[in-house]
């Protein structure tokens, strides 16, 4: 693979950032690789273990002559940190992000965005329920779709020179409309997230009553439940926060669907529950096929997880 970008500047380095680090090393997609993360303690992290080339005390000495800067913070962070790198940015550089809520984030960030400088936002459909720079890993990537999502006017050119860089790091790429993305990942991410959260606080409130043996007995359907809502708290409350409109849309519509079921099991009518079960069923074979899970008998736990 041939270098992309001559210095990619990273800031935030979680999950997403420290993948990233490790993906572009794998394949030489960046010549130099430099970092910011707010707190002391994760900057000291990162480079005891020699994630970037460079690591700054300041998110502005970072993006100073970086070719590429990458917004890797919680969605509710980014407008802040868009803005201390804006007066900073050289011309001609490009700035995306990695947020899993696509329009509030292009609102917050474009406006801090200079002239000369192209704005590409995206999103990498990877992740696992782990945070911070230990937890990235150069595989993250393979075969997952990463999301472009282009503003109005975009420069074609630098559209494709980040699609590369995602192909490069192992992504498959597409692109988007902001508010499309929202509504897409609304059903595919945010409200089985939501559930998920749900179902594990419902479990918790029984198992007071049931000491513990929620915990002790939990099969695989809940162990899942729990993988997922063990997720960073401040990344989800930001993602429902941010794609506020979406969600409640969706989960509008799961509302619907549990009542039919609900009134279904009141009034035993098998015939119901069976073809809804044959459906999902169905659904879950065709993401199968499409190679984005494994069908293992553990039900891909063991394997990395999609946002
Ligand atoms: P992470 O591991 O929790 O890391 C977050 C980073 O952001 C840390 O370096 C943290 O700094 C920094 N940060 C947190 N709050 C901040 C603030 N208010 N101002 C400045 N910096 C702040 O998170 P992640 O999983 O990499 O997620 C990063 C982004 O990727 C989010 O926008 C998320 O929506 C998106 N994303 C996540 C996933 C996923 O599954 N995790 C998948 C796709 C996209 P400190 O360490 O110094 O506190």
């Amino acid at each position: 693979m041939t270098q992309i970008y001559n210095r990619v500047a990273l800031i935030g380095l979680g999950l997403i950032a420290s993948s990233m680090c490790h993906a572009m090393r794998r394949a030489g997609l960046a010549g130099e690789i430099v970092g910011y993360a707010r707190s002391a303690e994760t900057r000291a992290i990162a480079r005891e273990i020699n994630l970037c080339d460079a690591i700054y005390d300041t998110a502005a000495e970072a993006v100073k002559d970086a070719d590429l800067v990458v917004l890797c913070v919680p969605v509710g962070a980014m407008g802040a940190v868009a803005a201390e790198i804006g007066p900073s940015l050289k011309q001609g550089a490009t700035v995306s992000d990695v947020g899993s809520v696509k329009r509030t984030v292009i609102d917050a960030v474009a406006p801090h965005i200079p002239d000369g400088v192209h704005f590409i936002p995206a999103h990498p459909l990877a992740g696992t329920e782990h945070s911070g720079p230990r937890s990235g890993f150069a595989e993250l990537f393979d075969n997952r779709f990463c999301i472009i999502v282009p503003v109005e006017g975009a420069d074609r050119a630098a559209v494709d020179r980040v699609s590369d860089l995602w192909r490069g790091m192992g992504s498959n790429v597409d692109e988007m409309d902001p508010d499309h993305h929202d509504l897409v990942l609304a059903v595919t991410s945010h409200t089985p997230h939501l559930i998920a959260y749900t179902m594990v606080g419902v479990a918790d409130d029984l198992s007071r009553v049931t000491d513990s043996e929620v915990i002790k007995y939990s099969a695989a359907g809940f162990r899942d439940f729990t993988r997922i809502a063990a997720s960073d708290p401040t990344m989800w409350r930001d993602v429902f926060l941010n794609n506020k409109d979406a969600t409640l849309e969706i989960l509008g519509r799961f509302t619907e669907e549990l009542f039919a079921l609900q009134r279904a099991i009141r009034q035993g009518d098998g015939d119901h529950l069976f073809d809804y079960f044959t459906h999902t069923r169905a659904i879950r074979r065709s993401i199968v096929e499409a190679g984005q899970d494994t069908d293992a008998p553990d039900f891909g736990r063991s394997q990395i997880k999609s946002e």
